[in-house]
């Protein structure tokens, strides 16, 4: 074995999270298993899904209104002969044809008539007998979309690797899949760390605290799809430490939460080194979270994360989330900054990222934001009324009233 290694640099926020999408490009996802389509909603696909007949498979009407002939229409107002109504699902052999001089009534979904070639909407038409007035001109092939132009069948709809939201299950549904093939919730242990961290059914002592990192954690692996492992919390105390994260890396992915500062018993990163891991980076030019560590012990990952709640939470956010998800089965999502218009200025020091508990209000395009008062990444109190962070760039000490600024949604 070689002697240990050199712990690597702090890096910037933006090689931190690359270094962490580059090593997510390389993870092969946990096993598959079959669940019902609506269980699968939010899971990631683990097969394509193909088209089993074209969409649409008929030449649907898009409207309700009359099929027509376009030319029929030259002269307006046109006056054609009805000569029949096509209700949606009405069988092939109650759907008149159309000749010349004539239409059928015709309702959204619906089949058109071999002879039509568009769909007049209701709207420009006005019924008297078996006659029908119409207003406005047409072109051959409006209102009607034709067979297969959606997708033929065979097509791939869905490929795997897919996080299924509402408009993959409809397609999902739409070509009959009762069941889908998806990939099973990585595990992600949890192991929470520091002497004065109390269990949250035991009545902590003064100087106590009680765990909220392994909760809101675990909270956030749910949210990512994970299946989280709570290991019980650590002492600062490297023998003990060092069993627990054995346990843990028994998981797919572990999370440790605290002792990666610098302080005397800050024990983390060494007990790590001692089980044999190597480490991308011990550190992220950020605030809150900067002593942030990714690394891996053999073929398991492991995220270091900051004890101070709030930093625990935005570095799982930052940095953990694409790991999470590249284990799911789906590539990482790109971390994508909204913007809104702030509406009280912010001062701060030059140097590091910053991912502050900010408030989102205004409406529609307005969206406005502004920091929470907070007392620093420890203060989980302030950040519970938070819903989102505002993202201050390493270069700016002042932003004024009005600028509009990236926004990290929670
Ligand atoms: P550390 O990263 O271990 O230096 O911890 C930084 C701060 O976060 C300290 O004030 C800890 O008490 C606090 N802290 C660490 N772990 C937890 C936890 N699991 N739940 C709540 N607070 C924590
Ligand atoms: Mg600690």
């Amino acid at each position: 074995m070689s002697a240990q290694p050199e712990l690597p640099a702090i890096l910037s926020f933006e090689d931190a999270r690359h270094t962490v999408e580059q090593h997510a490009a390389q993870v092969t996802p946990v096993s598959k298993e079959s669940v019902e389509l609506l269980e699968s909603y939010q899971r990631v696909l683990a097969i394509p899904v193909d088209a089993d007949r074209d969409f649409p498979p008929f030449r649907r009407a898009a409207r309700d209104g009359y099929a027509v002939l376009a030319r029929d229409l030259a002269h307006l107002p046109a006056r054609l002969e009805v000569v029949g109504e096509i209700r949606a699902g009405a069988p092939v052999d109650q759907i008149p044809n159309i000749s010349s001089g004539q239409a059928a009534a015709i309702m959204t979904g619906a089949a058109a008539p071999q002879g039509a070639d568009a769909v007049v909407m209701v709207e420009y038409t006005s019924l008297r007998g078996k006659q029908v007035t119409i207003t406005k001109g047409i072109s051959a092939g409006d209102n009607i979309v034709a067979i297969g132009s959606e997708a033929k069948r065979g097509d791939r709809l869905l490929s795997a690797g897919l996080r299924l939201d509402q408009a993959a299950i409809a397609v999902a549904a739409s070509v009959g899949q009762e069941r889908l093939l998806v990939y099973e919730r990585p595990r992600v242990a949890v192991l929470a760390t520091g002497d004065e961290i109390v269990d949250i059914g035991i009545q902590p002592g003064p100087t106590q605290i009680r765990n909220s990192n392994t909760y809101s954690l675990a909270a956030q692996i749910l949210g990512a799809g994970g299946e989280p492992v709570l290991l019980p919390t650590a002492p600062d105390e490297a023998e003990r430490l060092r069993e627990l994260i054995t346990d843990g890396l028994e998981a797919d992915l572990l999370l440790l939460a605290g002792g990666v500062s610098a302080g005397k018993y800050d024990l983390v990163e060494q007990v790590l080194t001692q089980v044999g891991a190597e480490f991308f980076f011990t550190g992220a030019q950020i605030q809150p979270g900067k002593p942030i560590v990714f690394g891996r012990v053999g073929e398991k990952y492991f995220f270091g994360l900051p004890g101070n709640p709030v930093s625990t939470m935005v570095t799982f956010e930052l940095f953990v989330h694409p790991l999470l998800d590249a284990l799911a089965g789906t590539a990482p999502q790109k971390l994508v900054l909204l913007r809104a218009r702030l509406n009280s200025e912010i001062r701060t020091k030059l140097g590091l990222k910053r991912f502050l508990p900010a408030n989102l209000s205004g409406e529609f395009e307005d969206a406005q934001v502004q920091l929470v008062r907070w007392e620093g990444s420890g203060d989980i109190v302030s950040t519970a009324r938070a819903n989102c962070y505002i993202v201050i760039p390493p270069n700016r000490d002042h932003i004024p009233v009005g600028e509009w600024v990236p926004v990290l949604m929670r």
